[in-house]
């Protein structure tokens, strides 16, 4: 089946965190996707806008938002960020294609672990906040893990969630050495094993930089014993 392709008008570009763009784009009619999946965007080159190559982004908006939601990390000389900071202005109609990917919540009665950092807390909000609004009941912690203070964005939205909903829990976890602000100090691996009561009915999602999936999956198996099966991982790579 070939995948759609959608033109997009471009809403809102906006820098939330150093390094870090919020973009919104009108959602196009059509578009059907599920809660951590992701879409790829035709980027051009800045030096030549003829030379496109696409590039992956997870959605960070639920299926009932009005916009398309994303976050973005920028990465120092690479394609899309020097896109982003130099071409991409509110008001430009792009294109992208998908939905694609299987970084899904999985429907079972296990606690469940998320583990991000940076933007890789994209897929998160989108599977939290439709979790929650369907009235799942599962307990859900959610480590967001970032250098200080300054990096930190959309805290607020999953601290009003934590007070509403009681099964929620957030963890702000810094790792630079004065975060001043209330938090864990420290990497997101030093807090995981404190939650993780039974490893056969605990699901552990991480999302964000590779060399952090790729530790936090290892420790998920090795460490804490946690299944195989109970370990879901989307490296931003
Ligand atoms: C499923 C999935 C979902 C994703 N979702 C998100 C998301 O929601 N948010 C997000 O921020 N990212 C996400 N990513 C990552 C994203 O797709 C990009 O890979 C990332 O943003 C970097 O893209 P870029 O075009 O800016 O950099 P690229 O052009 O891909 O370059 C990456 C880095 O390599 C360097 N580089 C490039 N070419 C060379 C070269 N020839 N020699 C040496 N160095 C080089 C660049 O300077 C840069 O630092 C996702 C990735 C996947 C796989």
């Amino acid at each position: 089946m070939v995948t759609p392709s959608y033109t997009i008008v471009c809403t809102r570009k906006e820098l939330v965190a150093p390094n870090v763009y919020e973009l919104r784009f009108e959602k196009p009619a059509g578009l059907l996707f599920k809660p951590g999946q992701f879409l790829l965007f035709d980027v051009p080159l800045v030096q030549n806008p003829t030379d496109i190559q696409p590039r992956a982004c997870s959605i960070a908006s639920t299926t009932d938002e009005q916009d398309l939601l994303f976050v973005v990390k920028l990465k120092q000389g690479g394609r899309m960020s020097e896109w982003i900071v130099n071409i991409l202005t509110v008001g430009q109609v792009i294109t992208m294609k998908g939905p694609f990917g299987l970084f899904l919540l999985r429907p079972n009665d296990h606690n469940i672990l998320f583990a991000a950092t940076g933007a890789g807390i994209a897929p998160f909000r989108s599977q939290i906040l439709h979790a929650l609004k369907q009235g799942d009941k599962r307990a859900m912690h959610l480590f967001f893990g970032v250098r200080s203070i300054q990096d930190l964005f959309w805290h607020t939205e999953f601290e009003s969630l934590q007070k509403r909903h009681s099964n929620f829990h957030l963890h702000l976890c810094f790792s630079g050495e004065h975060p001043n602000v209330a938090g864990e100090i420290g990497r997101i691996q030093k807090f995981l094993p404190h939650f993780i009561k039974k490893s056969e009915s605990t699901d552990l999602y991480v999302c964000g930089a590779p060399d952090m999936v790729t530790d936090i999956k290892k420790m998920g198996l090795e460490t804490l014993g946690l299944p195989k099966q109970n370990v879901h991982a989307e490296g931003y790579i």
